[in-house]
């Protein structure tokens, strides 16, 4: 049976490019499998060899195998993920997939194993049971088209939650490297409020106020979230190529369905951020507010950007994580993955 050979489109969201690709296979045979990124420049070294790894002069060795008990030959081994690998790594930002690989590539391919030929023997590497038939072993090869995503023009998201350094790191990236700076819609939709707002004491558990003319973002959830939408999209409108924006439109939603079940507050398209970065919640930066403790307040902070995480993935964004450090460190950090476009 000759190795099928089909073509994808990729556009980056690599949830959306699994589905295709198992809708392709046909869910009956996309179990047992196995992926592994490649060029399109092995192509025929892998229809020949059934491995790009093949075909080379010269016996690689790949190390001994305590499982197999035997020195293995490069060739005789991929790295590979499995469909619920990838899935993990896109909640994972650390966990490296095959699906991610594709931004390293320009002109990439998708090989598709059974992965009944293989032994696996280690993590993410798989050994060939019969080297001799590996072109057995490979089910499918899929050319992948990358589409240009590139947005009229980029906007980068710095977000976190409460307290993780965000303003700071954004007046320095300001400062220091020169970037524009969107302040937060949600707060200047509070500051267009003005008296509205009023009411509430920092220092006490928050408690609702039920006032005609009283509007804020735990009174009147509804309301609030539609006004720092409507401010997120005008801000949007106005930034500049390479702005970074306090906060994208993921947040607002996030804040509004944090304490209410309604699932969906229906929003227009809002800009295709080019990169969202997280900042991680450093607990020396937290304070006590309503009624909360530190640690009470870094808890939240913390299940608050688990949250953000989910969300801004599930919306088909490339979240990247700023651990925590010094301002200069993690201004750095966002400039550097900004200026090589990781
Ligand atoms: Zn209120």
């Amino acid at each position: 049976m000759g190795i099928r050979i089909d073509q994808l489109d990729y556009d980056g969201n690599n949830t959306k490019f699994l589905e295709s690709v198992i809708e392709k296979l046909g869910k009956k045979n996309s179990r047992n499998i196995l992926y592994r990124a490649s060029e399109q420049e092995s192509l025929e070294r892998i229809l020949k060899h059934g491995t790009d790894r093949g075909g080379f002069s010269g016996k690689k060795s790949w190390g001994y195998s305590e499982l197999l008990s035997k020195e293995l030959l490069h060739e005789d081994v991929i790295f590979a993920t499995t469909e619920a690998e990838i899935r993990y790594g896109e909640q994972n930002l650390e966990f490296q997939t095959s699906l991610k690989k594709f931004s390293l590539i320009e002109r990439p391919l998708l090989l598709v194993y059974d992965s009944s030929y293989f032994i696996k023997v280690k993590e993410k590497q798989y050994a060939f049971k019969n080297p001799k038939t590996k072109h057995e072993s490979l089910i499918a090869v899929f050319t992948v088209t990358k589409l240009k995503t590139s947005p009229e023009k980029n906007l980068y998201v710095v977000t976190g939650a409460h307290d993780c350094g965000k303003t700071a790191t954004l007046e320095f990236l300001r400062g220091v490297y020169g970037y524009n700076i969107q302040k937060e819609a949600a707060s200047l939709a509070l500051d267009d409020l003005g008296s509205k707002k009023l009411g509430h004491d920092p220092c006490m558990p928050l408690k609702k106020i039920y006032g005609k003319r009283h509007i804020c973002p735990v009174c009147t959830p509804l309301k609030f979230a539609k006004l720092a939408l409507k401010k997120q999209k005008e801000l949007e409108k106005l930034a500049s190529e390479g702005s970074l924006l306090e906060r994208g439109y993921v947040d607002i939603i996030e804040f509004y369905t944090r304490h209410n079940k309604t699932k969906d507050l229906k929003h227009d398209k809002f800009a295709d951020y080019a990169n969202v970065f997280l900042l991680e919640v450093m607990p020396s930066l937290q304070e006590p507010k309503w009624g909360k403790s530190k640690q009470e307040r870094t808890e939240e902070a913390r299940r608050i950007n688990d949250r953000l995480l989910k969300m801004y993935t599930a919306e088909g964004f490339n979240v990247s994580f700023i651990p925590a450090g010094s301002v200069e460190e993690r201004a750095k950090r966002i400039h550097e993955r900004i200026s090589k476009n990781l």
